[in-house]
């Protein structure tokens, strides 16, 4: 008969100050917050080491040939950070900043942002150290086949899944899936989710992290005693995460009075006009030039006096330096990390209500779980039966991290890491140790 797996107590520690000197790396930011969890679950010491580290990481060398006739060689990475709970899931990001230490966090955040919304899977993340608007179709086409093909052996319906996040798209799902098939001799479209609906995508995936967004800030508001209606939003990050939850929180009465992007963004206390920004940024890339309101900077979105603030850009945005400054009384955290563990404490003592991202920005993996459901079972969904499941997933989501929150008196951060680690830590327990 097997035995309880649990090892003698060690101390887990607190976060110390000095944590905090690092405030801009991601894994770090991530580790601080699992360890606080750690702590208040008082979590199983054997189990607390093995969720420190990730289960695999790969790194690879893609060349690709250019269209002027060079060879340049990429560098990717695929990072799988727990699959006790299912086939690893997580999207592929293109971008100059990824690095294996954000590609492990964001990898980490995976794995809890599965539990909290208690899905059937595991964490994993994926990036290329590149820059796709100088790339062609061609270039973009070839180095996603190549590093798709270099990381192969990881992939797999059953073993770890990509999506789309920060520079990728249904195109490039498209890619990833077709490779994998020519491969694997058969089409697997199971492997990848956030395709394009011709080749097995799910109605209604793209919207998803902004309707999931749109659907938690509705019930952060319901919670504070707030209407949506005429509530003020401040949106950071206007690509389909922040486009789409702009657009569906001004569908429910709420006034968006600031958006930016990379480009920087537009300020308008009597409301911007959503759909015709989108139509904007579809005509020309970003939101530069964009004339619905007075110029700002992404920085001065962020201290904004609105009733919610939506960062759906990059990690790292809100920091000890600027969190003094906020004077938003929600923040929705679209983007995955925005917040670092340093401004957490400054967020708490100003009275912020925080969804955090493992919660907020769940919505996009729910629907990549309803389509990988969808592939296995080679049967669709209306795109109202795909709204009406995700609506109840995050609802009852938000409902039992709040709940946790009051539980413990912790904040929802600190609560939905709980939720998370303590069901990971479960089936480590069940599943025990193989030797
Ligand atoms: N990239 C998205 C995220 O960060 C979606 C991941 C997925 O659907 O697998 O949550």
């Amino acid at each position: 008969m097997a035995t309880e797996l649990r090892l003698p107590t060690t101390n887990i520690v607190l976060p110390d100050k000095d944590r905090f000197l690092d405030e801009h790396n991601p894994f770090e930011a991530m580790m601080s917050r699992f360890d606080r969890a750690a702590e208040l679950l008082d979590l199983d010491p054997g189990i607390y080491k093995i969720l420190r580290n990730p289960e695999k990481q790969l790194t690879v060398s893609i060349p690709v040939h250019m269209d002027n006739g060079d060879v340049e060689v990429f560098t990717g990475y695929r990072v799988q950070y727990n699959t006790s709970r299912g086939p690893a899931k997580g999207g592929i990001r293109f971008d100059m900043q990824v690095n294996l230490e954000e590609v492990k966090a964001l990898a980490a955040w995976m794995t809890w942002k599965c539990a909290v919304v208690n899905l059937p899977f595991g964490g994993a993340k994926g990036g290329v150290i590149c820059d796709p608007s100088n790339l062609s179709v061609g270039e973009l086409e070839r180095l996603t086949r190549r590093y798709t093909s270099n990381i192969i052996s990881l992939l797999g319906p059953d073993t770890d899944v990509p999506a789309p996040d920060v520079n990728t798209n249904e195109r490039v799902m498209a890619w990833v899936m077709d490779t994998y098939s020519m491969h694997m001799r058969h089409t697997a479209s199971a492997v990848v989710t956030g395709k394009p609906l011709e080749l097995g995508g799910s109605a209604g995936r793209k919207e998803a992290t902004g309707r999931g967004c749109m659907i938690v800030t509705r019930e952060a508001l319901k919670e504070l005693g707030m209407p949506v209606r005429g509530t003020t939003v401040a949106v950071q990050g206007f690509g389909n995460v922040g486009s789409t939850a702009a657009m569906l929180l001004e569908r429910e009465g709420a006034r968006i009075t600031a958006i930016s992007d990379r480009t920087g963004g537009v300020h308008n206390p009597q409301g911007i006009d959503v759909t015709a920004a989108i139509e904007y940024v579809r005509r020309n890339r970003d939101l530069d030039g964009f004339a619905g309101g007075d110029p700002i900077t992404n920085d001065e979105l962020l201290t904004l006096s609105v009733d919610v603030l939506l960062p759906a850009a990059m990690e790292n945005v809100i920091t000890s330096r600027n969190a003094p400054k906020l004077q938003a009384k929600i923040i929705c955290e679209g983007a995955n990390g925005p917040t670092t563990a340093a401004a957490d404490a400054i967020l708490d003592e100003k009275g912020i209500f925080v969804v955090p991202d493992i919660l907020a920005n769940a919505g996009g993996v729910t629907v990549s779980y309803f389509e990988w459901v969808q592939n296995r079972g080679g049967y669709y969904w209306t795109e109202e039966t795909v709204n009406t499941r995700l609506e109840e997933i995050m609802t009852r989501s938000f409902t039992d991290v709040r709940a946790l929150a009051r539980q413990h008196k912790v904040n929802m951060r600190t609560a939905a890491y709980m939720l998370a680690i303590s069901r990971v830590s479960t089936v480590h327990k069940l599943r025990g140790i193989y030797a």
